[in-house]
């Protein structure tokens, strides 16, 4: 009998390594996570929960796509082989969807054995690389506190020697907030074409969290005084990252657009084109990108990764029963329903939705609770883009590509539809 589908899809990071990782990124908010789990644990996704995680997620899932995301800690730490052992689970349960594979890695352990591999399986990767040394070398550094730089710009290397598709996640920290077009133009002198810009965003240990053994806030701590002396001294100023955010945007829409992809832009226009966002942050609710840990632990999300949200064991409970928990779909309103006063009258608001629920620890004007730390970072790089953005609009609905802005730049009046463009 056919199994009962879920038509919209969901994502769900995998963690086949658990949080651990060969390297010590110093702002890392994922490898404390290995406090959480019991020593005895292996921290390799065994068999038996790597097969019932793959036969589950794909059988649950009718869409004709399904996308898998291997991620860590370092998702490479299990090994080549077990990777081919994915890719045949896979095939054995595909019944005829597309399977689409994206590795999340650091890129130390990447080799030509692995670009090979990564190839031929039409996998994507995301590499995390923090801009130019100096930047990059600040906080990613191996276990005995060496830079990691060179290593990853051969891994770099290496994915544009085998044509992998790839894009470069960057974690935008207090120092490289301050650099943004050294870190930009240097990506670019690296042929990188995909960009992902990821603000720090951390808070120091409450008290449950140092009862727990991590290293940063858990996400329900309350800030009371002192709000934004609270995160740690890597995360990003308030007001540093929408800076950061609005110089590259600027360097980009005169010379970039088309040829470099920068994902946080991509998804602005997404939202000034009146379409849902394609990433949580920026969707009215979330919900459906949850996590799974190596021991089969399902959680509602990959930065909530905490026993209060822990949905159950994909070896004990049914996939779609916890997708579709109250548990979990009160989870996704939330981010809807608890936007402060602020947020609901905010100009901005069908960009931004009060962003990320775990960056919302700050109080409003109202001294209301549930703003975002970022929220004048967003006010003002969304203010900024406006007036762009509303160019590229008409232009793909003229169907004409985005690309042309930088024309319309160049000549400030254009004449479209009958209407004049002005930037
Ligand atoms: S809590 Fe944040 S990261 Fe998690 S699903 Fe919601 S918006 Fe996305
Ligand atoms: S910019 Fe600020 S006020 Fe506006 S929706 Fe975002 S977080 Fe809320």
């Amino acid at each position: 009998m056919q199994k009962e589908q879920i038509g919209t899809g969901f994502h769900i990071l995998s963690k086949p390594a658990g949080p651990i990782c060969n390297i010590d990124c110093n702002y890392c908010f994922y490898t404390e996570k290995e406090a959480l789990f019991p020593k005895k644990n292996q921290f390799r996704m065994s068999e038996e929960v790597l097969e019932t995680f793959i036969k589950n997620y794909i059988s649950t899932q009718n869409i004709p796509e399904i996308q898998f995301v291997w991620q860590g800690g370092e998702p490479t730490l299990v090994g080549l082989d077990y990777y081919r052992k994915i890719v045949s689970l896979q095939a054995k349960y595909a019944e005829g969807k597309k399977i689409i594979n994206s590795l999340q890695t650091n890129g130390i352990r990447l080799n030509e054995e692995w670009c090979t591999f990564l190839k031929e399986n039409e996998f994507l990767v995301g590499l995390s690389l923090d801009g130019p040394e100096n930047l990059h070398n600040f906080y990613r550094v191996d276990k005995k506190g060496n830079p990691t730089f060179s290593k990853v710009l051969e891994a770099l290397k290496l994915l544009k020697k085998y044509k992998i598709p790839f894009n470069v996640l960057v974690s935008v920290t207090r120092e490289s907030s301050k650099e943004p077009l050294e870190v930009y133009h240097f990506l670019k002198e690296q042929g990188v074409e995909f960009i992902q810009f990821n603000p720090i965003v951390e808070r120091i240990p409450d008290a449950m969290a140092a009862k727990m053994g991590l290293r940063h806030a858990t996400p329900n701590a309350n800030n009371e005084e002192g709000q934004k002396d609270l995160v740690t001294d890597f995360s990003v100023e308030q007001g540093a990252f929408g800076t950061f955010l609005t110089e590259i945007f600027d360097e980009r829409v005169h010379n970039d657009v088309g040829s470099i992809h920068v994902m946080n832009f991509e998804w602005a226009l997404e939202s000034w084109l009146g379409l849902p966002s394609t990433v949580c942050i920026f969707s009215e609710e979330c919900g459906n990108a949850l996590a799974i840990e190596h021991n089969g632990d399902m959680y509602s999300c990959d930065h909530y990764v905490y026993p209060d949200f822990r949905l159950g064991n994909v070896l004990e409970q049914d996939l779609k029963a916890m997708v579709e928990s109250n548990t979990q779909r009160s989870f996704g309103e939330n981010k809807k329903s608890s936007l402060p006063k602020q947020c609901m009258e905010c100009e901005v608001r069908f960009a931004c939705h009060g962003e990320c629920p775990r960056h919302r620890f700050m109080r409003t004007h109202d001294n209301e609770p549930g703003l975002s730390y970022l929220c004048s970072d967003y006010k003002h790089y969304f203010h900024h883009i406006h007036r762009y953005m509303k160019v590229m609009v008409q232009l793909i609905e003229n169907g004409l590509p985005a690309s042309k802005v930088m024309d319309v730049i160049k000549a400030p009046i254009v004449v479209t539809n009958h209407q004049s463009t002005t930037v």
